[in-house]
């Protein structure tokens, strides 16, 4: 079989599962256990969730992020009403309108901001611009921690975003398919990442952090997961076989490899972001905060190196290329990218 390691820069979801996920999935698969999130497995994994973020919140399990991401702003507002986030979020660029449709056309307004984060002066003019009936009501601001750009808010950020909100009455979402990352770039808890600083409902991402599938939807508003499950059920989004989803979530956050994989991933977007610096034809265009590195380049050295196999992802919005390492990156592959980036065009 060959090995296809000239993706794995492409996206941290090119990594496969870790081993960890596998045993705790092996270990699922013994016997018999209640279906649709009614079994043991379920309960552990909702409980770890709680107990890593020191709080009772409501938790449930999804298949992937489009899914978690849609469901969660589609309880946060009505048709008639807007979500505001960044020009470059996922929710905006790379969902396929799936929250506009599971919130039945709740329309998107976006904002610009400095490295990929949500400008709060900007934010503020879009919600207070206007109150007329022919405005789409602001009701919702989703940031992505790390964002799109692989740079990460600050705790001060976050409660800035936070405190916006509250004034008019708007709810938080978090996008937080690589939270991991975040947290292991910060060193803060859970809770001073998430509900400590505003955020009402957060997206956890288990998938691009070594999990085969699924993502938490973590309600720290409790009263917003009214008949979520209803919901999740309706769009093909209850697992039956749910044991297998949650066990890698309770093994993975009981043995603290859920940040450890993340540190690593970051610790080697770091390698990665110093040995650029080494390329002259390159230029690094973000800060390296999290596990994504993301870079311009000449056209003509872009496409030499992806003749040689390389894949990565063409940020089309902003031109850039995008790097990703993940919890399964190796060195190695790190020195093999630069060498052969070292022989194109001198
Ligand atoms: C990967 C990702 C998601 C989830 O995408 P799915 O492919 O639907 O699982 C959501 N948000 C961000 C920022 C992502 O990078």
């Amino acid at each position: 079989m060959r090995d296809l390691r000239e993706c794995q820069f492409a996206s941290d979801n090119t990594a496969g599962i870790s081993s960890e996920a596998i045993e705790a999935i092996i270990e699922a698969n013994t016997g018999c256990s209640r279906s649709y999130g009614e079994d043991w497995w379920t309960a552990k994994a909702a409980d770890s969730i709680r107990e890593f973020f020191e709080t009772d919140c409501e938790v449930f399990f999804v298949f992937n992020g489009t899914a978690a991401n849609s469901l969660a702003l589609s309880s946060l507002c009505r048709s008639y009403q807007s979500i505001l986030c960044h020009q470059l979020a996922h929710i905006e660029t790379d969902e396929c309108g799936g929250p506009e449709f599971f919130t039945h056309g709740t329309k998107i307004l976006t904002v610009d901001g400095e490295n990929g984060k949500v400008n709060t002066e900007k934010l503020e003019h879009l919600i207070t611009r206007r109150n007329d009936v022919h405005y789409p009501r602001p009701k919702v601001v989703s940031v992505t921690q790390p964002t799109e750009v692989g740079t990460v808010y600050t705790p001060d950020e976050l409660e800035a975003v936070g405190e916006l909100s509250k004034k008019y009455g708007l709810f938080v979402h978090m996008d937080g398919a690589r939270f991991a990352n975040a947290l292991a770039a910060l060193t803060l808890s859970p809770a001073e990442l998430s509900w400590k600083r505003g955020v009402d409902v957060l997206c956890l991402g288990g998938t691009k952090n070594g999990m085969p599938a699924g993502e938490a939807v973590v309600f720290f508003n409790k009263q917003l997961a009214e008949d979520f499950d209803y919901r999740c059920k309706q769009v093909g989004q209850l697992a039956s076989k749910m044991r297998f989803f949650a066990a890698p979530w309770y093994k993975m956050l009981k043995s603290g490899s859920f940040v450890s994989n993340a540190m690593h991933a970051n610790r080697c977007a770091g390698i990665l972001q110093q040995r650029i610096g080494e390329i002259k034809q390159i230029t690094r265009v973000f800060p390296c905060e999290a596990n994504a590195v993301l870079l311009s380049m000449p056209e003509s050295f872009s496409s030499e190196l992806q003749g040689m196999g390389w894949e990565y992802y063409e940020f089309f919005v902003t031109g850039y290329s995008r790097f990703m390492c993940s919890w399964n990156t190796e060195v190695k592959d790190i020195d093999l990218l630069i060498n052969d980036m070292k022989g194109i065009g001198g």
